[in-house]
């Protein structure tokens, strides 16, 4: 079967095995390498092996205690299943990636973060414990204080620890299903930087930015906030319109993403605005449209995002937004987002700074572009995010994440090796090939 993670490149012929039980995991992983899989929204090749492990069907709710807001649930548990049943009585996910398409599986192991990472950190930070498959079939259960490495390793790990069976969860109370956003224009990077800075108090913060925009206009952006509030009636997401078809990739190009960029900044005409809005398209913009990927033609697309600490953020994040200005690539929307502090996950993708995210179609030029952008982003300190990488090399990863030796130690340590692997994790030199 060919399979591909959310930017639809690279397609490989894969197993995708069912995963029902303990049992039925523990004899998959016995046959031989494999990596686990959730619902496949990782743009690159994390999720991909010959043989994948389908945690899908391994998706129930185990225990809930509504003092605490402590969720036990299966790995294959998805962050829409918990926002349907929770928000109605209260509650919220402590961390939200930007689609509620994802598993709590692949949440720990991407160890995510939202919109509001400068206060409330990445998903591990609200996860009490995992029970995880090791690579002889036994079940552990870690934590920060039972078999420590393990968790820390696991979360962020890329599913190169083991197989994520089960774990515990703080969801965080919220007054309603409703946020009030308040967006401001920022004139150009400098400004949005500004701008972040003086919004610091509040819970969620993002930019979408355009990236073709230059000269004094380079990095004009929309900083949109946003506070729980009840709203006047529970929000429910808007069903998804789909794209029924691949667009043929000559429709994306420097005019047309120009000409899209420009009318989305223009629509808000005020320099602030306020506005209530459902939680759906305040957190899951894109899931509005289903298939969306498809927008970006046949040969797919890989997502760059980046993060910079604040002591290069300014002159980093211009020379990134000049090169690919200059180059002409560059997707409907650029979002940019400051990070708190990095946590104790040696794979962990956040850095006290600015993550800059943004799409390029799959094309044949694009490689040295990336690679262009990855020199510059090291050189101010900084690394590419793994649950979206589908190209970078190893030399670039291990300068990014010098704590890869720590994580491949307790791969060691609890047997991973040559269990678990990915398409990924052998481009990136952490399995043998
Ligand atoms: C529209 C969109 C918006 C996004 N926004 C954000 C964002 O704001 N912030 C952010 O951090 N990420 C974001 N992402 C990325 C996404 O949150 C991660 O890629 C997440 O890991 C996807 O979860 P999944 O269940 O689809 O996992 P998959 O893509 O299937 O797998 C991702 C990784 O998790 C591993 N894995 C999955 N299940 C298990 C398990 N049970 N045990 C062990 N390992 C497992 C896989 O091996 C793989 O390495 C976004 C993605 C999309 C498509």
């Amino acid at each position: 079967m060919l399979s591909h993670g959310w930017g639809r490149w690279p397609v490989i012929r894969g197993d995708l095995l069912p995963v029902t039980s303990p049992a039925a995991a523990a004899r998959l992983v016995s046959a031989g390498p494999a990596i686990a899989r959730g619902l496949g929204r990782s743009y690159g090749d994390s999720a991909l092996a010959a043989h994948m492990l389908d945690m899908r069907p391994y998706d129930w709710l185990i225990d809930f205690d509504p003092d605490t807001g402590r969720l036990q649930c299966a790995a294959g548990t998805t962050m829409d299943d918990i926002v349907s049943v929770f928000l109605p009585r209260g509650w919220f996910p402590a961390i939200t990636p930007g689609t509620r398409f994802v598993t709590v599986g692949g949440a720990i192991a991407s160890d995510v973060h939202g919109k509001n990472h400068h206060h409330h950190g990445c998903f591990s930070t609200h996860v009490d414990s995992i029970d995880i498959m090791l690579g002889d079939g036994s079940v552990l259960t870690c934590s920060r204080d039972a078999y420590p490495d393990l968790f820390h390793a696991t979360c962020g790990g890329m599913g190169l620890t083991g197989v994520v069976l089960r774990a515990t969860l703080r969801l965080v109370r919220v007054p309603g299903s409703h946020i009030a956003q308040t967006t401001r224009k920022a004139r150009n990077l400098a400004h949005a930087l500004e701008i972040f800075q003086a919004v610091r108090g509040a819970t969620y913060s993002v930019a979408w930015l355009d990236c073709l925009a230059r000269g004094e206009l380079l990095g004009r952006a929309l900083v949109t906030t946003g506070e729980h509030v009840a709203g006047p009636r529970m929000a429910v997401p808007p069903r998804a319109l789909p794209v029924p078809f691949d667009l043929p990739g000559v429709v994306l190009n420097r005019h047309t993403v120009g000409a899209f960029n420009r009318l989305y900044y223009a629509r808000e005409r005020s320099a602030r605005a306020e506005r209530t809005v459902g939680y759906a398209p305040f957190f899951y913009p894109l899931d509005g449209l289903r298939d969306w990927n498809r927008l970006y033609g046949r040969a797919g697309f890989t997502q760059y995002q980046c993060v910079i600490p604040h002591e290069g953020a300014m002159a980093g994040l211009t020379a990134v937004l000049e090169r690919i200005a200059d180059s002409g690539k560059g997707s409907f929307l650029a979002v940019l987002k400051e990070l708190g502090a990095a946590n104790a996950n040696p794979l962990s993708f956040p850095l006290a700074g600015y993550t800059l995210a943004l799409d390029f179609r799959i094309e044949p030029d694009l490689a040295p572009l990336l690679e262009a952008l990855d020199a510059i982003v090291l050189a101010h300190g900084g690394r590419v995010y793994l649950a979206k990488d589908a190209r970078m090399s190893a030399d670039t990863f291990r300068r990014g994440y010098p704590a890869w030796e720590r994580f491949q130690a307790v791969r060691e340590r609890y047997g991973a090796h040559g269990r678990f692997a990915s398409v990924q994790s052998h481009r990136l030199g952490l399995e043998a090939w």
